[in-house]
């Protein structure tokens, strides 16, 4: 990965995909994921659904839940990161204040990323089926429908995945990493 700006900077950095659910961070943290790892690149996904049934398991939706649920994978994305690693992190993270809380704990080399998609459309593509329970009523705080999602002010990178293939939102993103991330590869041994 070849970084335009200052090629003599450290490798590894954060990617923090944030988004309303069905946006389409997973799809495309886990294929970026894949393209570096098939490179021989140090990348990891840290996706917040996969999260919560480990590290989080015990965090709910409330605010403050949400908040911790944010600063523990932040700093578990730092520890990889002073590693080498390209950390992909794939969270909707709804609030300003907590995508600030994981600049601040990552420090250098932390890109927001706003993956962003109509409503509309995250619902029609329902991946888990979370939309259905949440206008049923059988799933509280769901973030879009009865929780509020504070659009970036200022990220990094901005992908409308709306009118997009994966393929193209993915080229954007790749992109974007290659432009702003130096790669590490794995040594043998
Ligand atoms: P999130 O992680 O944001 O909740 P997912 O990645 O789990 O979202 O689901 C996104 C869904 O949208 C997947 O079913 C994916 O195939 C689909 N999709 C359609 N177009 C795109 C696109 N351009 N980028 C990413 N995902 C897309």
């Amino acid at each position: 990965m070849q970084n335009t700006n200052n090629p003599t900077h450290a490798p590894g950095g954060v990617l923090w995909l944030t988004g309303l659910s069905g946006a389409g961070k997973t799809t495309l943290a886990t294929a970026l994921k894949q393209r570096l790892a098939n490179e021989g690149g140090l990348a990891v996904v840290l996706d917040g659904d996969i999260l919560r049934t480990g590290l989080n398991a015990g965090l709910g939706f409330s605010p403050a839940d949400r908040q911790e649920n944010v600063r523990r994978t932040a700093e578990v994305a730092a520890l990889f990161k002073a590693e080498g690693f390209v950390v992909i992190c794939a969270l909707i993270s709804p609030a300003a204040a907590q995508r600030q809380l994981a600049r601040t704990i990552v420090g250098e080399r932390f890109f927001e990323v706003h993956v962003s998609s109509d409503l509309s459309v995250c619902e029609r593509r329902d991946p888990k089926g979370l939309y259905a329970k949440a206008r049923s009523g059988t799933l509280a705080e769901f973030t879009g429908v009865a929780s509020p999602y504070e659009v970036p002010a200022m990220p990094d990178l901005a992908i409308d995945t709306s009118g997009s293939t994966i393929a193209q939102s993915l080229s954007e993103l790749e992109r974007f990493a290659r432009s702003r991330l130096r790669l590490a590869y794995r040594t043998p041994g």
